[in-house]
């Protein structure tokens, strides 16, 4: 045999070798939950997958493009989100509910019901009605969902109260996303003084869903101080007329040593959560998986 031929053999060999064990570190443990914070342009959607084939659907971005993400997730034949939670009533956040609504069985719906005239609320509420979800009230119970992943209500609750402010986007939700070692912490549009409100009630996280599309009246020095996120995603879209993200936020992500993703830039970005780390994925293509693959938890460990 030439020479080539076998160094070529060899070659071929350690490539697959390589590659078996690779996958079989990636895929060797079940994960726990999933969330894909969707690219929809200026705005928010989240959608969580809970590990048991139920989902939760958080804020709908500002238009029907969250079908067209939602479509690339879910099954063709799951027609059903089990879980819906508005944040706060702006459109860019409450405008795709209304399309997800239409298409989707929608069975519960986690909302503050604030007051804010707006057609677009108006508009959801309604066809929250029409599909006859089960309603939610934060102020109720902040215990929103139960199982191997929790879904807990920080803000705002009865133990705390919405803050005095005019700006609707101070009575966003703020919800943690847990499976008892990876900690999701999604702030909606909520500012520095929720921040400073829910303070004390919040340890290390691992994951941050950066508030207000990173607007620099949100994500304060003292709460980043306090959460330091392993990896901080925000939800924003390309070149838009409020210039977020605003380079303060960025600066102050970067200084606690946050990892930064960015719709604008990286398109869907999927959070997988196992007992032992999250992994990171950019954009809607699988094969950009290994490629975009970043190990945010300390305590990471593959054998390889
Ligand atoms: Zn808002």
């Amino acid at each position: 045999m030439k020479k080539w031929v076998i160094t070529l053999l060899m070659g071929i060999v350690i490539a697959v070798v390589i590659a078996i064990r690779l996958g079989g570190c990636a895929n060797d443990v079940p994960w726990t939950y999933r969330l894909h914070v969707l690219d929809v342009g200026q705005g928010d959607s989240i959608l969580v997958e809970l590990g048991d084939d139920r989902q939760l659907l958080i804020d709908g971005g500002p238009d029907a493009t969250v079908l067209s993400e939602l479509g690339t997730i879910l099954p063709p034949w799951d027609r059903t989100i089990e879980y819906v939670a508005l944040t706060h009533p702006h459109a860019d956040h409450a405008m795709g509910l209304i399309h997800v609504l239409d298409r989707y069985n929608v069975e519960t719906v986690l909302m503050t019901g604030v007051p804010y005239a707006s057609p677009v609320y108006d508009a959801l509420k309604n066809a929250i009605e029409r599909e006859g979800s089960v309603v939610m009230d934060p102020m109720i119970t902040s215990s929103f969902i139960n199982g191997a992943t929790t879904v807990d209500v920080l803000y705002p609750t009865r133990d705390m109260p919405p803050v005095a402010s005019d700006n609707v986007n101070e009575t966003s939700l703020v919800l943690l996303v847990s499976d008892g070692t990876n900690k999701s912490l999604l702030m909606g549009d909520a500012g520095v003084e929720v921040e400073q409100a829910i303070d004390a009630a919040l340890t290390d996280v691992d994951l941050l869903k950066v508030g207000h599309q990173g607007s620099r009246t949100s994500s304060g020095r003292s709460f980043l101080a306090h959460v330091r996120p392993e990896a901080a995603i925000i939800s924003v879209g390309e070149d838009n007329e409020y210039h977020h993200p605003h380079p303060t936020v960025l600066k102050r992500l970067s200084d606690v040593g946050a990892r930064m993703y960015r719709t604008d830039q990286d398109g869907r970005v999927t959070a997988t959560s196992f007992p032992q780390r999250i992994d990171v994925k950019i954009g809607a293509d699988g094969w950009t998986e290994r490629l975009a693959r970043a190990i945010v938890s300390s305590n990471y460990s593959c054998d390889l």
